[in-house]
């Protein structure tokens, strides 16, 4: 076995041999702009960038004129979301987004409030999810855009995208998703689905980083977007700039090894993702699932083990290469944004783990984690006053309350 094992597969996932072989020739015998009209080297390289296109659009039931290439899901998210706005400013300046979206939304929105927009955050459920009735509560008159993720990348749960999607196009609003965790590992498909704008990218998918891609919707209703990038007109004038050839082509093969590979797949991470979730808690009392159980990514698995640090927790399974939903993003060891938003309690909050399971994980590698999850959680607690006085049947709220007061 090779360590440390790498089960962080929402964080990014490796390239696919297959996929890096596409790649090659567009490093060097091919490697014209795409943009150049008069010679063969153009041309190639233009026509790898539409079966690119092709490609991806396939994968989301889109057509291939409505993708434009990124750097990837947060400048997707920018165009996205500044553009829309500042494209319908005479419509209104009222967005509609959760609390517990990706920090490339939460960012962007908050740049967008400084320049006059109005955002209303809303608040998931203590599983992550939006619900439908809270987009409907929350429309205005004025209201331009809903963005709300299609799966979420600390604890996975899936949003009722179609629910929601049925919603806005009823209402003339226009929806974006980021679909960065979900696109090649759950069906999307943005006619059935009612998407208008709609991230993903290639490192997620075991394509290239540093490349995916925005799709914006051409018909009913034709989306139009204030490009966020000046220079020669590249991508129908949305987003300027000389094409990653290479990238392109590797995302373009990402996207159709995983429409092609996504029911087995699928299939086959869950079984791996329930088969630890089940050793661990067949071991260990006072395991929670964060997320939600019926809608979610089959590759993702957030667990709570109260009354171990999380970040402790990580140093003691360094032979795997996993996620702390505690991540300290300050010196105060804050625990992540997604966590709070659910409200799931500060025990939870700082005792996540996030196991991202993907293509090439093993049932070895599952059955290793498992027990290094056990041994560690349990000499953690050890260590843990908390725990000793739960094990005792002490009343903990009342304790917590009394430390803090
Ligand atoms: N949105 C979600 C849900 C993500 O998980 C990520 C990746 O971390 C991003 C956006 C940003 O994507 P990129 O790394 O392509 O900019």
């Amino acid at each position: 076995m090779k360590f440390p094992i790498y089960l962080d597969y929402q964080a990014t996932t490796p390239c696919d041999p297959r996929v890096v072989e596409a790649m090659l020739p567009y490093f060097t015998e091919a490697f014209g702009n795409a943009a150049s009209r008069s010679h063969a080297f153009g041309w190639t390289a233009e026509e790898a960038v539409e079966k690119s296109r092709a490609q991806i659009a396939e994968l989301i039931g889109a057509s291939p004129k409505e993708i434009v290439f990124t750097s990837g899901s947060t400048e997707a998210i920018n165009l996205a979301l500044k553009g829309v706005i500042e494209m319908y400013a005479e419509k209104g300046k009222h967005v509609i987004t959760s609390s517990a979206e990706h920090k490339a939304v939460l960012d962007t929105c908050k740049h967008l409030e400084q320049a006059g927009a109005e955002v209303t955050y809303l608040a998931p459920d203590q599983t992550g999810r939006v619900s439908v009735e809270q987009v409907r509560a929350a429309l205005r008159p004025d209201t331009v855009l809903v963005a709300l993720m299609w799966a979420n990348n600390e604890v996975g749960t899936l949003n009722p995208v179609r629910e929601i999607g049925e919603l806005c196009h009823e209402q003339g609003v226009l929806f974006f998703t980021d679909a960065t965790q979900a696109a090649g590992k759950v069906p999307v498909d943005v006619e059935a689905d009612h998407v208008d704008l709609l991230c993903l990218s290639g490192h997620k998918i075991y394509g290239p980083k540093g490349v995916g891609c925005l799709y914006v919707r051409r018909r009913n209703p034709r989306v139009r977007l204030v490009a966020q990038m000046d220079g020669g007109g590249h991508e129908r004038g949305m987003r300027s700039g000389t094409l990653n050839v290479p990238g392109i082509v590797g995302l373009g093969k990402a996207c159709e090894l995983a429409r092609l590979e996504m029911p087995a797949e699928a299939a086959r991470t869950a079984e791996l993702r329930d088969s630890l979730e089940s050793r661990i808690t067949a071991q260990l009392d006072f395991v929670f699932l964060n997320g939600n159980r019926e809608h979610r990514l089959p590759n993702c698995l957030n667990l709570s083990f109260p009354y171990v640090e999380g970040e402790s927790l990580i140093m003691g399974i360094n032979k795997l290469a996993v996620s702390s939903g505690s991540a300290c993003t300050s010196a105060s060891l804050e625990p992540s944004h997604v966590l709070r938003a659910m409200a799931v309690g500060d025990e939870r909050a700082h005792s996540s783990i996030r196991f991202g399971i993907g293509r090439f994980t093993t049932r070895e590698d599952v059955e290793f984690a498992a027990t290094q999850v056990v041994e560690n959680v349990r000499r953690l607690r050890e260590l843990s006053p908390l725990y000793e006085m739960v094990k005792e049947g002490v009343d903990l709220s009342q304790v917590k309350w009394q430390a803090a007061h």
